[in-house]
């Protein structure tokens, strides 16, 4: 731990890491942060965090830090630090030359869910009004896309239904692809207190997790599926509680569309629906299967949290319905102990969604084709905007190797390292004429990058991230920006040299701005945050201090919608040449690809990598503990030392890929959600055999 000196002011601020958003007091003596100290007020953790926002911020001063603006006219020559005019003159002047050349839908800009709400607001509309075109994108396109199609959907909007102390409320929880411990820390120590009161658990995952059996913790059931066969295993529930008689019928009259229940019921009472018929497919044994989906929906209170291991396979959009089709099939939405809950991976995920940072929608989850919604950001900008969507992530670097997308601004993302099947990244990067990584180090993807525009840590700006329970808190700038601006300041700049004449002179007016445009944030303002603390989408005249549980007495979208989800085999098979299956993880220490959490002096975090595997694969193998081992798939391989171990079922291995040296994602597959493109990182068939090591 790192203290310095007796600090002598302290600011209230929230928490970077993950999207349980807990709120800190930034403890600071002059421009030097002290300590962070868990902040008891903190709505979404009061007084708790974990070893992250604790300790590790030492990233914020780290050497490495780029501080100034650099160009270069390719990637083979060296950096040349510029002033931060001389970079957006340059920037604004390569786009308008690339639009000129190849057309305005030739460029494009990626956001962060790690950025602000405001500065991710700012990126979407620089594209928007600026690019003149709807190429925007997020990071949250290889995480939670799947819960923006599948919540919308189903539910009417892309939210959580709950607040993390509805969980106080359950009697049944059901966690599926979610590993709490590791990934939610603190909402995993609430979730917990109430499991030690009572409240019964099921846990559907490949591996054994520590929410299964912790101290004074044990699940009453745990799942251990076959990766990629979350849908059937739903199903498979649903067959049972339909054929038992055991839905909540008067809820879904009331509540749901009748007509499409009764279609979907149908579908699940089949008998190729069954426990018995799916076991081979999903590998949960029928008995087991049964009686924890009987105690589901008979169990009380009802609530399901789902994470990454739902949402990033082929067919997560599917899996985010099917389990909103559980959740209304036995009355589990619209009161506290219920509800269907993402866990967002990272600070503010739900809040990079909101914003309107994907290709298809405005902010507040508005189609692009919304002629309405679309007319009053035209009114309020003064542009036209593009009716049809633009291109996703993936969809740029396909056009980017096709020769017709050549420019793009990245903002606080390292799309080498975190985005699947690294090599078509690389070429789709390299067949840019202009990539401008706004970051703030100099990542994997910089290497690419004609312009390099330095960042702002959470601890040099103002604004709001919006936690996984949809909770606004304020984001307090306590030191002044190393690089002379905020991340927001940078967009403006950019937007400016492009003379689009941006006057922002704090976040707060960007919010004005927000909640101006977006119904779900009419009532949220930087003055009633300082006043509430936090506050909950929607807040609007109806409910002005925010909603901590949605869809009380209506769905967003009238009557809850079931969806047939019928389970398709992901096209990543298994054989005799890749007999194994690949699926991946995070531990608590560390954080995504570790560009923060390994740059601090605390040497816990500088764990490795491991590749769990189980006794008896390892023993076919010759492959002991603590050897090297290498990994390969279809798309590529790497080397990673060996943790033998049974929390991984036969056939199923397991690791983490925080550290570059690592590569997972030279090893994932090609494959993606069919509705969204998020990535199948969870799924992908590999062999593995012994190394001599890297
Ligand atoms: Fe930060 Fe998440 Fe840890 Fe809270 S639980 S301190 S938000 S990383």
């Amino acid at each position: 731990v790192v203290e310095i000196g007796t600090p002598d002011r302290s600011i209230v601020t929230t928490c970077a890491y993950c999207g349980v958003g807990c709120a800190f007091r930034a403890e600071m003596r002059g421009e030097q942060l002290v300590r962070m100290v868990p902040w008891k007020d903190g709505k979404a953790n009061r007084g708790h965090s974990c070893v992250k926002g604790r300790f590790a911020w030492g990233y914020a001063n780290h050497a490495e830090r780029i501080l100034s603006p650099m160009i270069r006219e390719t990637i083979d020559q060296p950096w040349r630090e510029v002033t931060w005019n001389e970079a957006f003159t340059h920037a604004a002047a390569e786009i308008a030359r690339i639009q000129e050349k190849y057309g305005r839908h030739a460029v494009g800009g990626i956001t962060s869910s790690r950025c602000t709400n405001e500065e991710t607001f700012l990126v979407q509309k620089l594209v928007r009004a600026g690019f003149g075109n709807n190429n925007v994108d997020t990071c949250a396109r290889v995480c939670h896309s799947p819960t923006g199609y599948g919540l919308k959907t189903t539910f009417g909007t892309s939210a959580g239904t709950q607040d993390f102390d509805s969980v106080m409320a359950s009697d049944v929880v059901l966690i599926i692809g979610a590993n709490p411990t590791d990934g939610h820390p603190v909402f995993a120590s609430r979730l917990k207190r109430r499991l030690r009161q009572g409240a019964r658990l099921i846990v559907i995952d490949p591996r054994r997790t520590d929410i299964v059996r912790s101290p004074h913790v044990e699940a009453d059931f745990h799942l251990p599926l076959r990766p990629g066969t979350n849908v059937a295993v739903l199903t498979a529930m649903a067959h049972v509680i339909v054929t038992e008689g055991l839905a909540d019928e008067a809820f879904v009259r009331a509540r749901c569309d009748w007509e499409e229940y009764r279609h979907w019921a149908d579908f699940v009472a089949l008998p190729c629906n069954s426990p018995e018929a799916l076991a081979p497919v999903t590998g949960v044994t029928p008995v087991t299967l049964r009686a924890a989906a009987r105690l589901f929906a008979t169990g009380g209170n009802g609530s399901i949290y789902y994470g990454l291991g739902v949402t990033e396979h082929s067919q997560g959009s599917s899996t985010v319905m099917a389990i909103a089709n559980l959740a209304m099939a036995t009355g589990n939405i619209g009161r506290p102990g219920v509800g269907v809950n993402p866990l967002r991976g990272q600070n503010n995920v739900q809040g990079a969604c909101d914003m309107g940072s994907f290709p298809h929608e405005l902010s507040g989850y508005r189609h692009i084709s919304d002629a309405a919604a679309r007319n009053m950001f035209e009114a309020e900008w003064g542009v036209s905007i593009d009716p049809e969507p633009g291109l996703r992530i993936p969809n740029m670097l396909d056009a980017a190797c096709d020769g017709t997308f050549k420019a793009l601004y990245i903002q606080g993302e390292d799309i080498l390292q975190s985005d699947p099947n690294t090599k078509h990244v690389a070429a789709g990067l390299a067949a840019m004429e202009c990539v401008i990584v706004h970051d703030l180090f100099l990542n994997e993807t910089a290497n690419y990058a004609h312009i390099f525009l330095p960042g702002s840590t959470f601890l040099e700006k103002n604004g709001t991230f919006t936690n996984a329970e949809r909770r606004i808190q304020p984001v307090r700038k306590v030191m002044t920006p190393l690089s002379g601006l905020e991340d927001w300041e940078v967009t403006q700049g950019l937007a400016n040299a492009m003379g689009l004449g941006w006057s922002y002179g704090h976040p707060a007016e960007i919010m004005e701005e927000i909640a101006r445009l977006t119904p779900t944030f009419a009532n949220v303002s930087f003055a009633r945050l300082d006043v509430l603390g936090s506050m909950q989408w929607p807040a609007t005249a109806a409910a002005p201090d925010g909603t901590p549980v949605m869809h009380v007495d209506s769905f967003v979208r009238g009557k809850g919608k079931f969806v047939v989800t019928d389970y398709i085999p992901t096209d990543e098979k298994t054989g005799p040449r890749y007999p194994l299956l690949l699926t991946t993880g995070r531990i608590l220490s560390q954080y995504n690809v570790g560009a923060q959490t390994r740059r601090t002096a605390n040497v816990i975090w500088h764990e490795e990598d491991r590749l769990e595997i189980h006794p008896a694969d390892a023993e076919d193998r010759g492959l002991k503990e603590g050897d090297w081992a290498r990994l390969a798939s279809r798309s590529g391989e790497t080397t990673l030392r060996v943790m033998v171990t049974d929390r991984v079922a036969p056939g199923v291995v397991y690791t983490t890929f925080h550290h570059p040296a690592t590569q997972a994602n030279v090893v994932t597959s090609e494959y993606s959600d069919w509705a969204t493109n998020c990535p199948e990182y969870k799924v992908t068939a590999v062999q593995v055999s012994p190394s001599n090591g890297p």
